[in-house]
């Protein structure tokens, strides 16, 4: 297995290659209004890998993922059952903010992608915990769950057995945390949702 020091050189690589990603639709974006691509933070033997979208506007001004209102949320989902966000690690599914939060469009998924699935053969989580429709979307179409893929609505909180490099992984599709602020009767059903990844660590 390789070691947490290698694992950190290598999350570094990719660490440059997003920074030096001129060909971008969101590199102008990015430098323009001097914003930072969000890589991920946390624990380079992280048992659980949160992904989320991409960044919003608080995120891409300090390169830290899940850090304004809607991350408020992931760290009281977290606490609820009784994890700290040092011991996980989180990062997006696009690693450039959109454009006024836009969704992510298919051709930045089709570039951004690769970097993660990079992350998680380098972090080799047991269990990956999506946080949104288009991080679900990804992970059940490249982990060999596209059979079982359905809205969002349907399949959140349950747990299915994903396809990586390294083997077999548990894969939970969760709602994006944002969405508790706009839907506050969704903020129980996430939490219920949140007790099924302690089963599988
Ligand atoms: N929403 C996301 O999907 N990711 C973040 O990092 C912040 C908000």
């Amino acid at each position: 297995m390789t070691d947490t020091k290698n694992k950190t050189e290598e999350l570094k690589k990719i660490k440059d290659e997003v920074l030096a990603l001129t060909d971008s639709p969101l590199y102008e974006y990015r430098t323009a209004n001097k914003y930072f691509p969000v890589i991920g933070e946390g624990n380079h033997d992280a048992k659980i890998l949160f992904i989320g979208e991409a960044p919003g506007k608080n995120e891409a001004l300090t390169a830290k993922p899940f850090c304004g209102a809607a991350g408020k949320v992931l760290d009281e989902l977290l606490a609820s059952i009784a994890l700290d966000r040092k011991t996980v690690y989180v990062t997006n599914l696009v690693k450039d903010r959109p454009p006024e939060n836009r969704d992510p469009e298919p051709a930045e998924i089709e570039l951004y992608g690769p970097f993660l699935d990079q992350q998680i053969s380098i972090i080799q989580p047991k269990v990956i915990a999506t946080l949104g429709r288009h991080s679900m979307k990804y992970i059940f179409e490249h982990y060999g769950l596209s059979s079982v893929l359905d809205s969002i609505s349907k399949i959140h909180g349950r747990a299915f057995t994903g396809k990586t490099s390294y083997g077999d992984v548990t894969v939970i599709a969760l709602y994006h945390p944002a969405a508790a602020l706009y839907n506050g009767s969704l903020r129980a059903v996430m939490k219920e949702d949140f007790k099924i990844i302690k089963n599988h660590i």
